[in-house]
This record gives C-alpha cells, sequence and structure tokens, in this order.
C-alpha cells in the first residue's frame, strides 16, 4: 500500500472527503449543468464584490462620498446575489436563459453607469470594471445580445455623462469628453470582438457535433460487417468476453452456436462472386428473421457466423436452431439464378461458467463438423467430454473446479 493509499483509506480522512463534496454539491449543486450555471453566476457575485471593495476604500479615503458608496455595494452585490441565488435553486430552470447572464450583465452595466457617477473624480476606474462584464457577454451571450447590452452600455454611460457634465460644475467638460470618447472606443472595441468570438464558438460547436457524428460511424465501421451489416468477429468477441464475465457471475448462461453455409464454394464457382454475396446477406437477413432480438449474430468470416443465444436453455436453442435451419433451406432470393438453394449445418455448445471462450467455441466448431460429416443441413449439440456415467451438469462443475 503507497503512502497516499494508507492517507486516504483513514476514516476521518475519508469523513472530511465527504463532508468537503457534500458541502461543494451543497454550494454549486451535484447536477453537473446546474453546477457550471451557479458556479459562473457566484464567480459574477465575487467579482461584484471586489468592486464593491474598491468603491468602499474610495469612500472610506474621502476620493467619493461614502454613504452613497455603501449604499451602492449593497444594491450591486445584492442583485446579483438575489440573481444567483434563483439560478442555484433552479428556479430560473423555466426560462428561456437559466444561467441568468443576460440579466446579470445588464444589472452590472447599470451598476457601472450609476458608479461612474457616484465615484466623482475616481470615475476613471469604472471601464475597467465594465471590461469584465463585457467579457462575460463576449463568453455566454449570443450575437443579437451582444449587440443589445452593448448599445444598453452606451446609452447608460451617455446618461452618465451627461448627468455629471448637466450637475456637477466643478467638473471639466473636456476631460469628460474624453473619458466618454474612451468609453465609446471600448464599448465598440468589446462588441466587435465579442462578435468574432460569438462566430468561433459556432464555428468550434459545429465542429465538435460533425467529431461526434464522425466517431459514431467510425465506432459503427470498426464494429459491422460491411456486406451483411451484422457485427464482426472483433465486436462479437467483446460481446461474448462480457457475456462470459455475466456467466461467472452466475447472473446466467451462454449458448453459441457456430453455423456453416454448405458448399458455398460451389455457389460461388456455379453462379459468381456477386450471386454468393447476395446469398450471404439473403442468408443473415433469414437468421436474424427467425431468432429473437436479444440474440446476438455475427459475421466470424467467409461463409462462417457464430450466434448468442441468450435466456433459454438447450432444448430451446435447438428448436431456434432447427427453425433457423429450416427456414436457410428455404430461402428464395428475388434475383437468384433458378435452382440456387443454400443449406446451413449448426454446431451448439453450452458455456460453462468459468471455462475459457475459446473452449466453448471449440465445442461448437466440433459439433458443426460432426453435422458436417453426417450430411450436413443438420444442427448437433456439442456434449462436454465427461466421464463414463456423467452427466453434463456434473461434467460442468468439474470444469467450474478447474477453473477456479
Ligand atoms: P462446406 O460445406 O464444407 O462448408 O463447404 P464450403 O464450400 O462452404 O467451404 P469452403 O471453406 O471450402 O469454402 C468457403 C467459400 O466461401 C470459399 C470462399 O471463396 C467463400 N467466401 C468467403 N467469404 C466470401 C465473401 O465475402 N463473398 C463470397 N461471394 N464468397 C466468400
Ligand atoms: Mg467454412
Ligand atoms: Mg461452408
Amino acid at each position: 500500500m503507497t503512502e497516499s493509499d494508507a492517507a486516504s483509506s483513514n476514516p476521518k480522512d475519508i469523513n472530511l472527503c465527504t463532508l468537503s463534496q457534500r458541502s461543494i454539491d451543497w454550494l454549486f449543486s451535484a447536477d453537473p449543468t446546474l453546477r457550471v450555471r451557479s458556479s459562473m453566476a457566484m464567480l459574477a457575485v465575487l467579482l461584484m464584490l471586489g468592486g464593491a471593495g474598491v468603491m468602499l476604500w474610495l469612500g472610506y479615503t474621502g476620493l467619493a462620498p461614502l454613504q452613497a458608496m455603501v449604499w451602492w455595494s449593497v444594491v450591486a452585490v445584492g442583485g446579483l446575489t438575489v440573481m444567483a441565488a434563483l439560478v442555484r435553486c433552479g428556479w430560473s430552470a423555466r426560462w428561456r436563459d437559466p444561467s441568468m447572464t443576460f440579466q446579470q450583465i445588464l444589472w452590472a452595466i447599470s451598476c457601472s453607469a450609476v458608479a461612474y457617477v457616484l465615484a466623482a473624480e475616481a470615475r476613471g476606474i469604472v471601464p475597467g470594471l465594465l471590461a469584465v462584464t463585457m467579457l462575460f457577454a463576449a463568453l455566454n451571450l449570443r450575437a443579437k445580445q451582444i449587440v443589445a447590452v452593448s448599445l444598453y452600455a452606451l446609452g447608460a454611460f451617455s446618461l452618465a455623462v451627461l448627468f455629471i457634465i448637466q450637475l456637477d460644475n466643478s467638473t471639466e467638460p473636456a476631460l469628460e469628453i474624453a473619458y466618454a470618447l474612451v468609453l465609446v472606443l471600448m464599448l465598440t472595441g468589446c462588441m466587435l470582438l465579442s462578435l468574432r468570438l460569438y462566430q468561433l464558438r459556432g464555428r468550434l460547436r459545429k465542429q465538435r457535433q460533425e467529431l461526434a457524428v464522425a466517431l459514431k460511424e467510425n465506432r459503427e465501421l470498426a464494429s459491422r460487417d460491411a456486406l451483411t451489416g451484422l457485427i464482426n468477429r472483433r465486436h462479437m468477441r467483446e460481446l461474448l468476453e462480457l457475456e462470459q464475465r455475466r456467466c461467472v457471475r452466475g447472473v446466467r448462461t451462454m449458448l453459441l452456436a457456430q453455423m456453416d453455409i454448405d458448399h458455398f464454394k460451389s455457389i460461388n464457382d456455379t453462379y459468381g462472386h456477386g450471386v454468393g454475396d447476395m446469398a450471404l446477406k439473403a442468408f443473415a437477413q433469414t437468421v436474424r428473421d427467425n431468432i429473437r432480438n436479444s440474440d446476438v449474430l455475427a459475421r466470424w468470416g467467409g461463409e462462417e457466423f457464430v450466434l448468442l443465444l441468450s435466456d433459454t436453455d438447450v432444448a430451446g436453442a435447438m428448436l431456434t436452431l432447427q427453425r433457423v435451419r429450416a427456414a436457410v433451406e428455404g430461402t428464395t432470393m428475388p434475383d437468384a439464378p433458378p435452382g440456387l438453394q443454400m443449406t446451413v449445418s449448426i454446431g451448439l455448445a453450452e458455456h460453462m461458467a468459468g471455462e475459457m471462450l475459446e473452449v466453448t467455441l471449440d465445442r461448437a466448431d466440433k459439433a458443426l463438423y460432426s453435422a458436417k460429416r453426417a450430411g450436413r443441413n443438420q444442427v448437433r449439440f456439442g456434449e462436454l467430454a465427461a466421464p463414463a456415467g456423467w452427466t453434463p451438469r456434473q461434467a460442468a462443475a468439474l470444469c467450474e473446479e478447474d477453473a477456479l
């Protein structure tokens, strides 16, 4: 055991871990989507708290009226806190924008415009705070919303500038105009860059979707046989291994059938490869039509197929396979040349919990070849090799012991 293992296995540490995890879940929610939304809303509150700290400092040092700064801080932080609470408790989920970013940004812009008036000579700090707000817009809003908040900011700050020029005689109009021009520059720049970022965000989203589709198609191609549409040998092995593990845990039993189309080479030789391919497709369709949805058919290679039968016993599986055999014998292909007929030989084996997959497949293969030797177009069950007088169940128990 490593040192960190030892530490994490300490019950006190485990309690602390679950406690801190619970606190984080309580604060931001355990739901991943809501967690992102509420953490962003709380980040906005924290940033506004920082802004309030600066404003209070201005008030405390006498650069701005203290009482106005206190009121401003309470209202600005309080408004965003209420919105963050609405997001966190899920109340905003019924809205078109459940993260309430648009409303938060409008609120922050309004507060910044008021701060621009209240901060008097120190109003030069406000555009910095406004830039942080516009960063939220750039990362979260849609194009129309970006333009709307930018115009709203331009309007709100124009009012603020007019208010200052009209009411405050001590200000220097030229300086106010310079401040206002910087604000206009900053807001226009922010808006154009935000729109560009919005375009890039859209492109990225589209690429991600295309990538997900391509990945799905690739997975499909890697696990399917192109001719018959059945799953291929590689994917079937994965499924069989999964099923084998379930068998070991005693959850279920597994029956495997090996199927081989009889004299397929002569179909190719007589009618050509194209017809041979058509016959393979027709065979796959016929088998699929005669098994349950829960059974899995795979193309094992060439004209050989493996069928995994679940939730049935040997007797039930034999009945199914006889039905499949008869259906293949009776298969008619619409475009096939006259006289073309197909038959299949099938070997069935029961997987015994704990035995290797190869052993079961080998038993099914031996049963298949005994069906071939017996004249083809037959179904055979591969008995377990057991001492004389033993039942298959006793032999299976022996296999399990060997495996352990
Ligand atoms: P048996 O009854 O003993 O199984 O005889 P068979 O002729 O079916 O067996 P054999 O193994 O001699 O021949 C299998 C043939 O299957 C040979 C191969 O060309 C053909 N085959 C394998 N894959 C395909 C395929 O994708 N398309 C076509 N048309 N033929 C294929
Ligand atoms: Mg073969
Ligand atoms: Mg064959």
